[in-house]
């Protein structure tokens, strides 16, 4: 067995953690977008495949039989790309992702949106200082909505985005604290906290301190899967569960 572990989350270097107590053999892939990325164990390539082609190359070059897409929910590209290059090839898919937080409790002052310009249009509706922790590339969507407005937009790297004057960008990455993030939105006096569905512990805090609070959060959405249910795709919520699926015998279909 060769595992190509498509990576960018802290799933993904469990997966890895747990690959290489095993011994097994693989690799794992990382976009190469965050200028200082956290690696994980063991063998680690960097950057794009070049898209559904490329990758499917890339599984036959290296022989790989199993592919675990452990990115992120909102890393949808390489999700479908993964899927459609692993159904090509005959090579086994799974799916680890952390499950939403749609169930949560005191979600009550929670919106959902479908998309980033829904979520730019809401959010400037709702408050008049904004807390925006959905990444840098999807900044550009807010810009106009919330050019007057005093937003806190966070990101791990700076955007390339230009920023408005009554922004103020804060260059960080998880995971956080509730403490932490408790001041963080009392220093910039949030009254709304903008946010994806990327679901898991990591970056939850802030939504805990803004129920605690009582402000509104604006939540985008995950959009479907590429796969269908009569593609009988594992989709698994843990690292160790992706270890145990991966040990039983998979016969194409
Ligand atoms: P994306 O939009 O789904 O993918 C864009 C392109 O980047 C893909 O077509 C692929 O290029 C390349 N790519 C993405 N992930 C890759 C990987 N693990 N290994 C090799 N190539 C990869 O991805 P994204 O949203 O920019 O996310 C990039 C990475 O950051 C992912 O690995 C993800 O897990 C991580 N991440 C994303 C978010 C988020 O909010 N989107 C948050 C935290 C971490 P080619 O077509 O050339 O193969």
């Amino acid at each position: 067995m060769t595992v190509l572990v498509l990576g960018g989350t802290s799933e993904a270097r469990a997966v890895a953690q747990l690959l290489h107590q095993r011994g097994e053999s693989f690799v794992s892939s990382l976009a190469g977008r965050v200028a200082d990325p956290r690696l994980p164990v063991g063998p680690v390539r960097v950057g794009g495949f070049g898209g559904v082609e490329g990758l499917r190359a890339f599984l036959r070059s290296k022989k790989i039989t199993a592919v675990v897409d452990a990115t992120h929910p909102f890393a949808e590209q390489i999700t479908r790309h993964a899927f459609w290059a692993a159904q090509c090839e005959a090579v086994r898919y799974l799916r680890l992702e952390r499950p939403g937080w749609s169930e949560s409790a005191g979600a009550e002052r929670w919106h959902w949106v479908e998309d980033h310009t829904a979520a730019a249009r809401l959010a400037a509706h709702l408050g008049a200082r904004p807390m925006l922790t959905i990444g840098r590339r999807h900044l550009d969507h807010f810009v106009e909505p919330l050019r007057e407005h005093a937003v806190l937009a966070r990101v791990v790297d700076r955007p390339e985005t230009t920023i408005p004057p009554s922004w103020r960008v804060l260059a960080s990455r998880g995971p956080y604290s509730v403490d932490g993030e408790r001041a963080i939105m009392a220093e910039h006096g949030a009254d709304v906290v903008v946010t994806k569905d990327s679901g898991g512990s990591y970056t939850r805090p802030k939504l805990d301190v803004a129920d605690e609070l009582g402000i509104a959060v604006v939540v985008v959405r995950r959009t479907p899967p590429p796969w269908t249910d009569s593609d009988a795709v594992a989709i698994l919520a843990d690292p160790t569960a992706v270890l145990e699926h991966l040990a039983r015998p998979w016969a194409v279909e």
